[in-house]
Parts: structure tokens; C-alpha cells; sequence
């Protein structure tokens, strides 16, 4: 019915085109800083006495635009629309549906440059993290639109005589989603358009940090003809009517990426049965990591320094995926250290408009947490690159930072930073390498280079994260191609971007008929 689905490809940004367009895309989304975006419910643009001011960090003065900012009062109502219009989108074929996705994804792809650019701006990822975002945006409304289709097929059932027996699965309600900044397109698409392809309405609450790009994207979601009150925007501060969407009697799932502080509030506060409130409410919460990568003396070194200093560095270390402990065995530490200062210091540190390897962090708060966390970090380990803030147009500038030395249950081992710091860490052996690697509460990526064939497949069994990686990156999972989410502390495994996520936000309803004579 719709065209295989495949992962949007990245572009090439060698070539002289390409940049042209982008540049292009950088100066009309510059022409727009400034603009006032409303709240979206049922439909409407809802404007606000307070607003939320959203900020370029490579240049902190600089103003992508403001948006209104919903309270408990904007809130309740985006949650009655969402009630409102969900008997009929639940009612309309799952194909209709997911006709309104794949249109979506269109006209996202159409304007992917636009999108991109709004990211380089106002998240601070440099041409291919803003794309590679935007792509996996795409790619999450087009292959769940696939999914939607087909888990609106009966499930096979065992055929019992004297009766009919049919079970299918049907969406829920209206559910509030609570993505976090640093996939700001990604995960707020996925988390919301998962759920809607599979029939549910929402409540989307977009992290304070990044709502514009959210409410360009809601201005795709009315062209690809959604129905009114179907997907409802309402930027806000979480610490305001977080608790409040996640507590209300009338909310029936919540969604959640963020940290694991917010993630166990928003478990706990779910858990909570309200008055008036008809039904156990369901709540995923993916959450945080401290992502290892372990190198043995059989690997390739070169590549897998090469590898390390991405996986640390890219998009200022500020992915959930993103490598915060590198693991050497004893006998290649110091020359595969040596290779990760080199390249962690030739990074070069720049506006991401100007597409740069480093750019700043998201914000003035992180940019204090993170410099406090190097400060900490230096009482128990040795830097051995960066440590230092970096002054530039005023930005949120940090040098990527590397200490070495690291004990297994130092802070800087266990505690997630999420910003440009990794720790190194010495092992004996590869057994202790692997011990090392899954001694902390978290569990979501994971990497191993080696040539070793036993020792990878002992990383397959023993090497407990949710996605585990070998002899490459341990960032960049593509949809379709490697479901994400992780174990333990990391969160509730909801697996975005696999053959189950929609099954999250729906019912199994099995009907029995027994056949009697006409
Ligand atoms: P965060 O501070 O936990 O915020 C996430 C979202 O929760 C934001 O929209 C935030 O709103 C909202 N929020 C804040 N307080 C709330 C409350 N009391 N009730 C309900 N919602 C509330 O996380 P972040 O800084 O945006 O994101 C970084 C974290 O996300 C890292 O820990 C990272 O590892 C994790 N992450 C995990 C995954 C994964 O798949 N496992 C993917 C990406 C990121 P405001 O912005 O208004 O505060």
C-alpha cells in the first residue's frame, strides 16, 4: 500500500550545492528570529500572558522567538480537546491514518533544510547532528505509520470449536507526551506521532529549552490535514503543569525522555490512581546513561580512538547514547589514550551556523553544571584534555574534556553529565573490562572493539545495555534498524523506533461469538 519504508539518507555537505542550501535555509530561518509561535488546542493558536524566550546558546542575545507558555489552565483544556477529538480519529481505518503520517513525512522532507537549520540555531547542532535529527524525525512518522497499518491486522488466534474467536489491538485515549531538548525534532516527533498513528490523541509538551522547532513542526502536522484537538502544543514549564498533565484523573498514558530525576517523579506520580480516574494510567520513561565503550589489544586502535572521540563529542556529548566512559585494557591504554587527547584537542570549537565539530551547550544552567562537574572531577582523576570554558560571542562554549585515570566508582564514572567529558578508565583484563562496563545503575548503550570473536560474543551475552555496538560509533541509531532504549536506571525499554513502540499505547480486545443455529 505505501512504498517500503527505509532511513533517510544524510547529505554530503562536501559538496558545494548542498552547503549552498543550507546556507539558504540558515539565512530565511534567520530572517524569522524573533517571531511570536502560539500554543496549539484543538486547533486553535492560543496566545498567553507569559511567554517562553527560546535563545541561539552559540550566541545567548540572539533570539530564535517566544512562544506562549501554557499553565495548569491552558493545559486542562488541551487535555479536554484531546478528548474531544479522540473517538473520531480512534474510529477512522488505521490506513487513513497513517495516510495523514506518510503525507507528514513528505512535507517534512520537503522542508528538511528549514528544519535542520532551526535546530543549528536554536539546540546548537552543528549541519549533520541538525540533520541527522531531522532525518530520524522523518523516519520515525514514516515507519511508524507502516507499524500502525500493520498492527490494525487481526492477531492470530487459536481456533476453538463451536466459536468465533477474533483479538485486535485498539489505541487508549488521550496521553500526554514530555519529550527533552537535545533531540528536539527526533524524540519530540516520535513520542508524540508513535502514540497518534496508533489512534491516540495528546497533549505534547515540548522541553522549555526548544519549543520553536516544535511549533514549526505543529504547523506541518495542520498542512498534512491532522485533525483538530488530535495533537495539542503546549509549551510550559515542566516544574509548572508537569505534574499536573502526568497527575491528571483524565490523562490515560504518559510519555516520557528526560532524565532519571524527572523520570522516577514521573513513575512514582503515575502510579497514583486520583479521584475520578478510571483506569491504571500506563507511563514509559526512557532516561539517562553513562555509555561505555571498552578496547581491547586485538582491535583495530586507530578506528576505534577515531570512534571514541565521536561518540564522546559529537553534539557537545549531549546524547543519551553518547560515550562517557572509555574502557582500555592495560596493555593499549596509554597508546589509545594518546590518540583520544590528540583528537579530542584538534577538535575544532565554533558557531554550529558555521558548522564547526564543537558548538556550546544547550544552556547557561547546563554550562554551570557541567564546569562544576569538571571542577569535581579533577579532585579524583587527572584531566588530561580541556577542563576549561570557552569564551565566544558570549555562548555556552566548552572544551571537549577528557580525564584519564579514572577509578570504576569515581563520580566521574557513575554520575551522567551530559556535556563534552569523558573518563577513562584502566582495566586488567577484558573480563574486568566488561565488569567495569556494567557497573553502574544505568544500562542504554554500550560499544566493544575487538577482533576477538570470543570475547565479542561474550559482549553480546554479558554486556547488559539496551543497545550494543560493535567495532563502530555507539551513537546514531537509526530507526527500523536499531529499536532504541535501555535497561535498568535507563529507563522502561520502550524501544522507540522498533516493531513495538505503537503496541505501548494500545489494547488487546478479544471478542468470542458463539455460533448459534439462525
Ligand atoms: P529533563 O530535565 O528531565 O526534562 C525532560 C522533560 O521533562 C522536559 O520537557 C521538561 O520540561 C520536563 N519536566 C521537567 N520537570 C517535570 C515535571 N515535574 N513533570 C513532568 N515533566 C517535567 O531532561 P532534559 O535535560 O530535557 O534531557 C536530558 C536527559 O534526557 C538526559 O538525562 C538524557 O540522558 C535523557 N535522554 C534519554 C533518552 C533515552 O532515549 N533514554 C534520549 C534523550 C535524552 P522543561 O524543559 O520545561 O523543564
Amino acid at each position: 500500500m505505501f512504498p517500503p519504508y527505509h532511513p533517510e539518507p544524510y547529505s554530503d555537505f562536501t559538496e558545494p550545492a548542498k552547503r549552498a542550501a543550507y546556507e539558504l535555509a540558515l539565512a530565511g530561518v534567520a530572517e524569522r528570529f524573533g517571531a511570536a509561535y502560539p500554543l496549539v488546542i484543538g486547533g486553535d493558536a492560543v496566545e498567553t500572558d507569559a511567554t517562553i524566550t527560546s535563545v541561539n546558546p552559540a550566541r545567548p542575545d540572539e533570539v530564535i522567538g517566544t512562544i506562549a507558555s501554557g499553565g495548569t489552565g491552558e493545559a486542562g483544556e488541551a487535555l479536554a480537546a484531546a478528548w474531544e477529538a479522540f473517538p473520531r480519529w480512534a474510529s477512522l481505518p488505521a490506513v487513513d491514518r497513517a495516510r495523514h503520517g506518510v503525507k507528514l513525512a513528505a512535507i517534512m522532507r520537503r522542508n528538511k533544510y528549514e528544519l535542520s537549520a532551526i535546530e543549528t540555531y536554536e539546540a546548537g547542532k552543528n549541519w549533520l547532528e541538525a540533520e541527522a535529527d531531522v532525518a530520524e524525525a522523518i523516519d520515525f512518522v514514516d515507519y511508524y505509520a507502516r507499524q500502525a497499518v500493520r498492527l490494525a491486522e487481526p492477531l492470530p488466534v487459536v481456533p476453538w470449536p463451536g466459536e468465533e474467536n477474533e483479538s485486535h489491538l485498539i489505541p487508549m485515549g488521550a496521553g500526554v507526551a514530555i519529550p527533552p531538548w537535545n533531540f528536539p525534532l527526533a524524540i519530540l516527533v516520535g513520542m508524540a506521532i508513535g502514540p497518534v498513528l496508533a489512534g491516540n490523541t495528546l497533549v505534547l509538551k515540548p522541553a522549555s529549552n526548544t519549543p520553536i522547532i516544535g511549533a514549526r513542526w505543529m504547523e506541518m502536522v495542520a498542512a498534512a490535514g491532522f485533525p483538530a484537538g488530535v495533537i495539542n502544543y503546549v509549551p510550559g514549564s515542566g516544574g509548572e503543569i508537569g505534574d499536573f498533565l502526568v497527575d491528571h484523573p483524565k490523562t490515560r498514558f504518559v510519555n516520557f525522555t528526560g532524565s532519571k530525576e524527572i523520570g522516577l517523579r514521573i513513575a512514582e506520580r503515575s502510579a497514583k490512581v486520583h479521584e475520578g480516574q478510571k483506569w491504571l494510567k500506563r507511563a514509559f520513561m526512557e532516561m539517562g546513561g553513562k555509555d561505555a565503550m571498552i578496547v581491547d589489544e586485538t582491535a583495530d586502535l586507530k578506528a576505534a580512538a577515531a570512534d571514541a572521540v565521536r561518540s564522546a563529542f559529537g553534539f557537545q556529548g549531549q546524547k543519551c547514547s553518547a560515550a562517557s566512559r572509555l574502557i582500555l585494557i592495560d596493555s593499549i591504554h596509554d597508546e589509545v589514550l594518546d590518540m583520544v587527547v590528540e583528537g579530542a584537542s584538534a577538535l575544532e570549537i565554533g558557531p554550529p551556523k558555521d558548522d564547526f565539530a564543537v558548538g556550546p551547550v544547550i544552556s547557561a544552567t547546563q554550562h554551570q553544571s557541567i564546569l562544576g562537574e569538571i571542577a569535581k572531577g579533577t579532585k579524583e582523576a587527572k584531566a588530561v584534555a580541556g577542563g576549561a570554558a570557552v569564551d565566544r560571542d558570549g555562548g555556552w562554549y566548552l572544551q571537549p574534556t577528557v580525564f584519564a585515570e579514572v577509578s570504576p566508582d569515581a563520580r566521574l564514572a557513575q554520575h551522567e553529565i551530559f556535556g563534552p567529558v569523558l573518563s577513562v578508565i584502566r582495566a586488567a583484563d577484558f573480563d574486568e573490562a566488561i565488569e567495569i562496563a556494567n557497573g553502574t545503575e544505568f544500562g542504554l548503550t554500550g560499544g566493544v572493539y575487538s577482533r576477538d570473536r570470543s570475547r565479542i560474543e561474550r559482549a553480546r551475552r554479558d554486556f547488559h545495555v539496551g543497545n550494543l555496538y560493535v567495532n563502530r560509533k555507539i551513537t546514531g541509531a537509526l530507526v527500523g534498524v536499531q529499536p532504541f532504549g535501555g535497561f535498568n536506571m535507563s529507563g522502561s525499554n520502550a524501544k522507540a523506533g522498533g516493531p513495538d513502540y505503537l503496541r505501548l499505547f494500545m489494547e488487546m480486545k478479544s471478542v468470542t461469538e458463539r455460533w448459534i443455529a439462525p
